[in-house]
């Protein structure tokens, strides 16, 4: 950004500077977020963008005059399942065939192999779950977390969560893992200090809700679905020469239907993916619903809409991450994430706000774009949350979680060293 721009080269109101926040017009959202590149207009992804956007538009607005509606019940829902059982077919088939050819031809020991491995191959992409990651917290050493979390899992109707693990950054996402899959709900350890204690109600619960819809199963099926063919696409393209170097030409001519059955698989991956989008939108809103009436559907407007807490968590790690003897320091991780938070004026929290809320802005997600799920919270009635969650409440679930902040810090720490590739 030049430093002799005054004034808004979109609609020429005059520009307040800051010298180390984004340059950006309050009166026409010019340059809100200087990342996001727009499509060239025209291009076939400035089409994709608009469609997405008007798909969502119209699914918001399907959501706000009949909020029954389950997802999964229609021809597009119907459609997926049968997609994601006939990709599973060859899988299944080869499973079928190792069992068959073990069962046949026991004791020998060459073919008996052969079909162990095809069976644990299918095993493998058919049930694509992660194990139970290390450090998830003990139920015993957590009573206010462990506490929070059974009350809302008792308003909401789902069963007991006996997985909690911390997230260094803002992330919170739950999940199936392990065999028999549980499922592991990961929060945000940083947000868990800077979100209002209400808001950190609405945080738990909106990962809850999804328990109570049954969306880890949909999701689970289809997901993978998706996966194999991704994999798929991926492993059957030949390797490119190391260093860069060009691949001989009869290399190239013959690995030609190769090419062309990766680009498929993946064209289909991405078709199926379009064909799950709109689903998984409407198990959002539903999700949504839920959480508000659990934590207050304005607490969780609330929490969707600030995106400054998120930012400032990146912010702290990147500063633990670039000096010399990060813990060395007298301030510690969360201190640094409040810092951060302080650091940011009111017109830059203005500007995360407005690109949070932009209209029709991730609108090729699976979840629905921010805006819209604020539309949707704020056309709920007002009810008085039955999980009240207090200040007092809230500092007793800081103090229990206080001892492991040294090492969520260090974590921190490793992964943010690791994504800029130190
Ligand atoms: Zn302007």
């Amino acid at each position: 950004m030049s430093d002799t721009l005054t004034h808004c080269p979109n609609c020429g109101a005059k520009l307040t500077e800051h010298p180390l926040e984004v340059t950006w017009c309050d009166a026409c959202d010019w340059n809100i977020d200087p990342n996001e590149k727009p499509p060239a207009p025209g291009s076939l992804n400035a089409l994709a963008t608009h469609l997405n956007e008007k798909h969502a538009r119209a699914l918001r607005d399907d959501v706000l005059a009949h909020p029954e509606a389950r997802p999964g019940r229609d021809t597009r829902a119907a459609l997926a399942i049968l997609f994601a059982v006939l990709i599973h077919l060859p899988v299944l088939a080869c499973g079928g065939m190792g069992l068959f050819t073990v069962v046949r031809f026991w004791p020998y020991i060459i073919p008996v192999l052969l079909g162990v491995t095809a069976v644990a191959t299918a095993l493998r992409l058919l049930i694509n779950i992660d194990p139970v990651p290390k450090g998830t917290l003990p139920r015993a050493e957590h009573p206010a977390l462990f506490g929070l979390v059974d009350r809302i899992a008792a308003e909401m109707g789902v069963r007991k969560i006996d997985l909690i693990a911390l997230n260094p950054f803002a992330q919170t996402s739950i999940g199936p893992v392990g065999f028999p899959p549980r499922p592991l709900l990961t929060l945000s350890y940083p947000l868990l200090f800077t979100t209002p204690p209400q808001q950190v109600v609405a945080l738990i619960a909106g990962g809850l809700a999804h328990l109570k819809n049954g969306d880890l199963l949909r999701i689970g099926v289809t997901g993978n679905a998706w996966t194999l063919l991704f994999r798929f696409s991926y492993a059957i393209l030949p390797a490119s020469p190391p260093g860069g170097r060009r691949m001989p030409w009869l290399t190239l001519l013959a690995t030609i239907p190769l090419r062309i059955a990766a680009s498929l698989s993946k064209g289909l991956a991405n078709a199926y993916y379009s064909l799950t989008r709109l689903d998984s939108q409407r198990a959002a809103y539903l999700a949504d619903r839920l959480t508000a009436r659990v934590a207050g559907a304005q607490h969780w407007s609330d929490f969707l809409a600030d995106d400054a807490p998120s930012v400032a968590v990146l912010n702290a790690a990147q500063r633990l991450a670039v000096s010399a003897n990060p813990l060395d320091k007298k301030r510690g991780y969360i201190d640094e994430v409040r810092a951060c938070l302080q650091a940011m004026s009111p017109r830059e929290r203005e500007r995360l706000r407005r690109v949070t809320l932009k209209a029709g802005a991730f609108a090729n997600s699976s979840l629905p774009p921010t805006q819209f799920r604020v539309d949707v919270l704020n056309a709920l009635p007002r009810t008085a949350p039955p999980v009240v969650w207090t200040d007092r409440d809230h500092e007793r679930l800081q103090q229990e979680l206080k001892p492991l902040e040294a090492a969520v810090a260090s974590r921190a720490i490793d992964l943010y060293r690791e994504y800029i590739g130190a």
